[in-house]
């Protein structure tokens, strides 16, 4: 295959199903690690997977996951491990859009979440697992979640998951699955040692790895600021005004100090939102969709936004507080310079990070001049006042491309009325001008079921099952939104 062969998805061997997904998701040449990866894992041999923060590693594993699963079969066929709910919503979101024509389900599991509402999703087909190392643990004790036709194990953000808080637990799930099944690791720092922690799951994995130097670092302007202590909040605030970004992530070291930040922002009158562990899982998805579609501009986390979140178009990352491992500062300013952009990550450094530093630069195999912050013109900061009255910008999501194409349905009526997939496959068909193919993922809950119309044949279907009858009566049909779709 020469270069130019290699630059789309279909001189993959992948069905019509998965690339239409791709082209509705505008992906339409794979990303470095996309190219590496993609034959590998469609191969059927393991992966051992190192490539930069927003390098597209995500759709690397889910294109060929996707492409392997067989749809008829009931049980689940590849378990996705993510570290965060944020993160497993995700990647379960980003699997769900490239499956979604293959009609493939897509369950995500994570704490925090009724563990009931999982069951009865789990009860039914699903093709993909992705979720948390403590909640598929928990539903596999509870003998809800069966592991026995796993034939992929995808450890997202490996070298933290294999890292000591998580690793007993992913170790026992990866106990679980059967032996023949493929186990492939990918992150953007993951050290080929990693793969011995998998001794005795893991088969012998190819290792592919894209250079970091030809995509990440011209990507990534990184700033470094001395400060005290004392000072920081004002040198913070210095930067701010001088960067005036248009969408920012700040880090801070602990839930406490995201509090205390968010307050003294909004006491100042600077809008933003924060995220860390503490919140309500219900607060946490909340603030993370409100910050994707752009509703605020200004982001203060803990470490639980570090790892794998995609936020479209963050131009900065602050570290408020310095990070406290050299690997954290990788993935907390690959926060911002995703996808082919660029982006600005400042950091303010007090002396007792300057050890840290020193490891981040050995790391990183780079060395960093630390600058005193400048003081604010009176124009800089006319400009951020400016900036922080004007609207922010809506952002367009992922898989945005598919709500033209497809309408999913909610129909009154599930299980416990005894309606199956066929009677809706039976009703949906009896319109004139509609066939089966046009019929998407169907989803039955006990006492509702859900209908994806593909083709935008999505109308047609509402307006017609308005006075059918599905087994024996006319039910509620109400036009949805799909996960994924804030
Ligand atoms: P990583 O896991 O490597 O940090 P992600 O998988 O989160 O990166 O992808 C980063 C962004 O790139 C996402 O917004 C994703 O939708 C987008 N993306 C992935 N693959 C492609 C592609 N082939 N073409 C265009 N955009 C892509
Ligand atoms: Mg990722």
């Amino acid at each position: 295959m020469d270069k130019q062969e290699n630059n789309h998805f279909n001189n993959y061997e992948l069905s019509d199903t998965i690339l239409s997904a791709l082209k509705v998701l505008g992906y339409q040449t794979p990303t470095e690690i996309q190219k590496s990866v993609i034959p590998v894992m469609l191969s059927g041999a393991n992966v051992l997977s190192k490539a930069p923060t927003g390098s597209g590693k995500t759709a690397a594993f889910a294109i060929p996951v996707c492409e392997n699963v067989i749809w008829e079969e009931n049980l689940p066929q590849a378990l996705i491990l993510e570290p965060t709910r944020e993160l497993t919503e995700q990647v379960r979101d980003e699997v769900f859009f490239i499956g979604r024509l293959k009609r493939l389900k897509v369950a995500a599991v994570y704490g925090g979440f009724p563990i009931d509402k999982q069951i009865q999703t789990l009860k039914q087909k699903s093709h993909i697992i992705v979720g948390t190392p403590g909640r598929v643990m928990d539903h596999i004790r509870r003998e809800t979640l069966k592991l026995s036709q796993v034939r992929w194990v995808v450890i997202d953000e490996a070298d933290l998951m294999l890292d000591m808080g998580f690793a007993d637990e992913v170790k026992e799930i990866l106990a679980q699955v059967p032996e023949h099944a493929g186990i492939s690791l990918f992150s953007a720092t993951l050290k080929p040692e990693i793969c011995r922690l998998t001794e005795g799951f893991m088969q012998e994995a190819v290792t592919v790895a894209c250079d970091a130097q030809q995509e990440e670092e011209p990507a990534i302007e990184q700033k470094l600021y001395e400060t005290e202590p004392d000072d920081k909040y004002d040198t913070f605030i210095r930067a701010l005004k001088l960067e005036n970004p248009e969408s920012a992530i700040i880090f801070c070291g602990t839930r406490e100090m995201v509090n205390v930040l968010f307050q003294k922002l909004r006491r100042n009158r600077i809008f933003c939102g924060m995220l860390h562990g503490d919140m309500e899982q219900k607060e946490r998805l909340k603030t993370v969709n409100a910050f994707r579609r752009g509703g605020f501009r200004f982001l203060i986390a803990t470490d639980v936004a570090a790892r794998g979140i995609d936020f479209k178009d963050i131009t900065h990352v602050f570290n408020y507080d310095f990070p406290t491992g050299r690997e954290t500062y990788v993935h907390r300013i690959g926060r911002t310079g995703r996808n082919g952009k660029t982006g600005t990550a400042v950091s303010l450094v007090c002396e007792e990070d300057l050890r840290m530093l020193k490891m981040v630069e050995e790391f990183t195999g780079r060395t960093f001049e630390i600058g005193k912050c400048p003081e604010v013109e009176q124009a800089a900061e006319k400009k951020f006042w400016a900036s922080q009255r004007a609207k922010t910008e809506v952002k367009t999501q992922n898989g945005s491309g598919f709500t033209k194409e497809i309408m999913r349905l909610s129909i009154g009526g599930g299980r416990k009325s005894k309606i199956r997939a066929n009677d809706i496959v039976a009703t949906i068909c009896s319109i004139e001008g509609v066939e089966v193919t046009d019929i998407g993922i169907i989803d039955i809950r006990d006492s509702l079921s859900y209908v994806e119309i593909l083709n935008r044949k999505g109308a047609l279907v509402l307006e017609a099952l308005q006075n059918k009858t599905l087994k024996g009566k006319v039910r509620k049909v109400k036009s949805v939104r799909a996960p994924g779709m804030i």
